[in-house]
């Protein structure tokens, strides 16, 4: 009998691997570094999921709390706009926004028995076919493969000494909830001198907040605390809302950075998630970068494990990396793309950029191109 694959990192990426695995008797055990299953004590962080994704965590009995987005309106600083109506574009729903610990906690509930918590791979040894591995607060094990999904700061990348490109923004995402009288089902972007500032429609929480906002600003111009900037600047987008913004939580703060790394497997070691590859936060797709990626590893492996074809572990693993690094790098290299038009002075591009958004804007056909790689429609 094959020994287990080990995952580390029982974030939503690794439990999500978790929970598949074990539905096709797969046996795993997920390595977390937190002490026990995450409380649901920060509500502020949400997340935007594609039709994929909601797709792929139904499949795992996931079902949680979200609001339905069927209309995207975007601005650039010149009040030019583009937008996306699902009923324009045959659709019930662009994008549903759930809140980041209610389905942290609802899918690391699915697998709880496999988790070995307040631990970390200390050592990755190799052995022929199989891995032995050292583990902080644990005892040795055997594995037939390691799953790296620790998010942006992978120890097993460290460990296994894979190169990567890093890029950073010089910007800080700063996000909260607030209450809004806008329309419950719209989600707002601006582009602006005064940073990308996106409004995105909760469930409407206790304190009746109901959007969250994740507002992008150059690092060099946060002079203040978070909390002080927010109150001091955020007039700005409510004149051009023509509503009151009514700030409803604390302000959290992530400095923004994005890398890629050149390969994701070293021997039977694979990178997966944010662990493999984080993007900029403006179209909200990292989580749905992750999981379409988990979904094509636990493919590869079920194929595996089955015995189909006498396919090996390696050649899954190959698979897996030929069918994801490309569209992680292109999708990468979108939002890199769309910050520079959308971020730019310069006018001659201002006025291309006016041109090009009119154009779209009256184009269902090219928004439905957009818009079927945003729900994770493509799949190779
Ligand atoms: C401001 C901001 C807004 C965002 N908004 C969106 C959005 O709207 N939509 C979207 O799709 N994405 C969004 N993202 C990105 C999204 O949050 C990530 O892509 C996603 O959380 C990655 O999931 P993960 O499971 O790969 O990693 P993580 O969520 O980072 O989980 C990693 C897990 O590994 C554990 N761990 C860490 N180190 C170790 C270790 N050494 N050993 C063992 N365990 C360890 C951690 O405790 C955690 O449980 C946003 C990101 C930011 C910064």
């Amino acid at each position: 009998m094959r020994p287990p694959i080990i995952i580390s990192g029982g974030g939503i990426i690794g439990s999500y691997i978790s929970s598949r695995l074990s539905r096709h008797n797969i046996k795993n055990y997920v390595v977390e570094k937190r002490p026990q299953l995450l409380e649901k004590s920060n509500k502020i962080r949400t997340l935007t999921l594609n039709k994929n994704s909601i797709e792929l965590l139904e499949k795992e009995g996931v079902i949680i709390k979200n609001q339905n987005v069927t209309n995207i309106n975007v601005f650039d600083e010149d009040e030019n706009k583009l937008t996306f109506n699902a009923n324009e574009l045959k659709l019930k729903s662009i994008a549903k926004v759930v809140v980041f610990d209610d389905l942290q906690h609802a899918i690391e509930t699915k697998i709880n028995k496999n988790i070995i918590y307040d631990s970390e791979i200390s050592k990755i040894n190799q052995k022929n076919s199989n891995l032995d591995l050292e583990i902080k607060n644990h005892s040795p094990i055997s594995a037939s493969l390691l799953i790296g999904s620790e998010g942006r700061n992978s120890n097993v990348a460290s460990l296994s000494n894979i190169k990567k490109d890093v890029k950073n923004y010089h910007q800080i995402a700063l996000t909260f909830l607030a209450r809004i009288d806008l329309d419950e089902h719209t989600a707002i972007q601006y582009f602006s001198d005064n940073g990308i500032f996106a409004i995105l429609p909760i469930p409407v929480d206790r304190l009746g907040n109901n959007f969250s906002i994740v507002w992008s600003i150059d690092s060099s111009k946060l002079l203040l605390n978070t909390k002080d900037f927010v109150n001091e600047n955020i007039t700005f987008f409510e004149k051009k809302l023509d509503q009151k913004i009514n700030i409803g939580s604390e302000v959290l703060n992530f400095n923004l950075s994005s890398h890629h790394f050149f390969d994701y497997i070293s021997g039977l070691t694979v990178l997966i998630g944010d662990a493999a590859h984080s993007i900029h936060p403006l179209a909200g797709q990292g989580i749905n970068l992750g999981l379409a990626d988990a979904d094509i590893l636990c493919e590869e492996l079920i194929k595996t494990f089955n015995n189909v074809n006498n396919y090996s572990i390696s050649e899954g693993l190959k698979s897996y990396e030929l069918r994801r690094k490309t569209l992680n790098k292109i999708m990468r290299s979108s939002m890199d793309l769309l910050l520079l038009i959308f971020s730019n002075r310069y006018r001659p591009i201002n006025f291309i950029r006016a041109i090009g958004l009119k154009g779209l804007n009256k184009s269902n056909t090219i928004k439905n191109i957009f818009i079927k790689h945003a729900l994770g429609e493509y799949r190779v």
